[in-house]
Order: structure tokens, then sequence, then C-alpha cells
């Protein structure tokens, strides 16, 4: 799934995380937006810089943690020293990713909370929250 959204639904996505919707998150955030998999802070900082946005690595860096941090963004740690990010629906989902190309696949519709409470009670934890990321190699980099 694409999500090439609206420059105002960007800004709505940052207000609601509670954010101050400032230029560079708002530059870094539809960057991000134009990516249709994932993509790393010197990712978006070249696009950034051809777009004509001469914004600096070590600001694309502070927006895209503070968006992730709150949420709006996904952080995913499928490259080993590297995290990529991803823009995807605000819905519950995990996430499918192609180690040679980078193809992100949003899976909705998770199964897995019965399993996490099954898990966490014979353990005693409550649990508050689960991510997965699965890897591999996507069909068209297999042929
Ligand atoms: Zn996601
Ligand atoms: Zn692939
Ligand atoms: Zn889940």
């Amino acid at each position: 799934m694409t999500s090439v959204l609206q420059p105002e639904a960007l800004e709505a996505r940052i207000r609601d995380a509670r954010l101050r919707p400032t230029r560079q998150r708002k530059l870094v955030l539809a960057a991000l937006a134009a990516e249709p998999n994932d993509a790393t802070a010197q990712g978006i900082h070249r696009r950034l810089h051809a777009e004509g946005h001469p914004v600096g690595l070590a600001t694309v860096y502070r927006a895209l943690a503070a968006l992730s941090e709150r949420g709006v963004v996904d952080a995913l740690s499928h490259r080993p020293g590297e995290t990529c990010y991803r823009l995807c629906s605000d819905e519950h989902h995990h996430h499918l990713v192609c180690s040679t190309c980078h193809r992100v696949v949003e899976l909705p519709e998770c199964e897995l909370d019965p399993w996490v409470e099954r898990m966490s009670a014979r353990h005693g934890f409550l649990a508050e929250e689960h991510r997965l990321e699965i890897s591999g190699v996507c069909s068209s980099c297999r042929n």
C-alpha cells in the first residue's frame, strides 16, 4: 500500500501525535511519504537535497527520531546498524520486509493478541504492545 498523503493530512498526523509541525518535520515526512518502501535518514536527506531543500543530515535524523518516537512513522531494523523508516497506515499492522530490495508489505489484521496474552500471562507480564518484522526475500527478488 502506498501512502502518498496530502500536505494537510501529513501535518494532521504530526499534530495528532502532539508534535509541533515544524517546517523540517513536514519536509521529512513529505519526503518519506513519497517513498513506496522504507528509507534511511541518508536516503531522505538525499531526496530533500535533490528536491532543492538543503536540510542538514543531523536535522533529518532528529526529525525522524521524533516522528518515530511518537509513532507517526515506523522504524524498521532489518538492516544491521541502520534504521529504516516508513510512513504506514495508522492502524495496527506488521511488516514483511525484503532484505534484497527493501520492499515493504504492510500486514493488517494482526492475530497475535491471544498468543501474546498467553505468553505474557505465563511469565507474569502485562503486555502493552508488540512489534513484528518478518524479513526475507520478495517474489521479484527470487526470480
Ligand atoms: Zn508500518
Ligand atoms: Zn525484493
Ligand atoms: Zn500485532
